[in-house]
């Protein structure tokens, strides 16, 4: 079988990091992907919640290839348009003042921190600052997004990672306390926590952080790089909880498929971190991401997905608790709009495994979570019919 060759040719040259799907993903259509033997999925992970507008919207595709055709790259020695265009309409939607264009995620969270140490190193002159970051975090796999990544799994392997990090129990204000020393410089976490298990910060908890940062003089940095742009039902999962960051990162549905990221501060960071000289990028904020993330910005507006998220989302949520109230092996139901967790009983990646098998794309996230992030243009036949085939696939159990 042709598939079979692609996988083997794969396995031969790729370096095996990712136990990937026996499957070869060869198209996009709408919320559905179609694999190189024509079999169609339902896709309620949209490549790990990047792809936020579904697969071939006409007015996004033609805005890329535009820009092919136009100008793909003029680094960042140059001004250009598309970018200038898509910071101006960033900052808008997020009420951030400065914007910084990564490549990912990861570095985006690269970023935040060098932003935040900047910050703290003009202001006292010291090289001992420390940041705090959350148990069961995630923040990418670069060294120094590992370095805040609470997960010793990830970590341990390529210790000594660089910085001082100490870690708090997420969702508790007095651990977060307890590690507060004239030192701390930052505190960072994701609004909404991901591949730790789907866990929603408590509004107590967040509004606490911010008030400890406002009194002691330390900065916030939220990731909202999978929690970001609409998922929650706010286009930011912190204006959800009127908890407004120093600095934010951003990624994933920021480009809805091309590879871009972003750190975004306010002003008063922004004249006191980072200045020529102390950051950069080739590829960063090029006229062709530029165009990408303008035109979604653009799409999210014009089809008012945020409110779309609201609405579809509380349908999903109802169907998901009635799920765990059928399978005892659903102990539990947790997040916020269409960022959505079950917590199992039974193997979650060969829960994973049957649901591909029924034509149906699930993700799973730690502590035995499987986790629905499907496109934000997901309408209420789509869950109906994801709740169909994931019935079918409980069934076994
Ligand atoms: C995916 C993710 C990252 C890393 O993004 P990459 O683009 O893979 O580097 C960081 N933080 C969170 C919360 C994420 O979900």
């Amino acid at each position: 079988m042709e598939a079979e060759k692609w996988m083997e040719q794969s396995e031969g040259a790729i370096l095996h990091t990712y136990n990937r799907y026996p499957v070869i993903l060869d198209r996009g259509e709408g919320v559905y992907l179609y694999d190189t033997e024509g079999k169609k999925y339902l896709d309620f992970a949209a490549g790990i919640a990047v792809q936020a507008l579904g697969y071939g919207n006409q007015v996004y595709n033609d805005a890329l290839k535009g820009q092919i055709d136009r100008l793909l790259h003029t680094s960042n020695l140059y001004y250009n348009r598309p970018v200038a265009e898509a910071a101006e309409k960033l900052c808008r939607v997020s009420g951030m003042d400065k914007v910084f264009f990564t490549n990912s995620g990861a570095e985006a969270i690269e970023g935040a921190i060098k932003a935040a140490k900047k910050y703290a190193y003009a202001k006292d002159g010291r090289t001992d600052h420390e940041i705090i970051a959350m148990e069961h975090s995630f923040h990418g796999r670069t060294l120094g997004a590992l370095s805040v990544t609470g997960n010793a799994h990830y970590r341990e392997p390529f210790e000594p990672l660089p910085g001082i990090v100490k870690f708090a129990e997420y969702n508790s204000l007095d651990s977060v306390k307890s590690l507060v020393n004239d030192r701390t410089c930052a505190i960072l976490m994701e609004t909404v926590q991901g591949e730790g298990g789907i866990y929603p910060a408590e509004e107590t908890f967040l509004t606490g952080v911010k008030q400890l940062c406002e009194e002691r003089g330390i900065l916030l940095i939220l990731d909202e790089i999978q929690c970001g742009m609409g998922r929650t039902g706010h286009m930011f999962a912190w204006q959800g909880y009127g908890v407004k960051p120093d600095i934010m990162a951003c990624a994933k549905a920021l480009g809805c498929g091309v590879p871009v990221g972003a750190f975004l501060m306010t002003e008063s960071v922004a004249e006191a971190s980072l200045k020529p000289g102390d950051h950069g990028t080739t590829y960063g904020g090029n006229p062709f991401v530029g165009a990408a993330v303008s035109k979604v910005l653009d799409i999210f507006a014009e089809q008012n997905l945020v409110e779309h998220v609201r609405e579809i989302s509380a349908y999903l949520e109802e169907c998901l608790e009635k799920l765990k109230k059928d399978y005892t092996f659903i102990s539990a139901r947790r997040g916020v709009g269409l960022m959505q967790g079950l917590e199992l009983s039974i193997p979650v990646s060969e829960v994973s495994t049957k649901a591909l098998e029924e034509g149906l794309i699930l993700i799973t996230a730690g502590g035995n979570v499987l986790r629905f992030v499907p496109p934000l243009v997901i309408e209420k036949a789509h869950v109906d019919e994801m709740m169909e085939k994931l019935r079918k696939v409980f069934a076994e159990y």
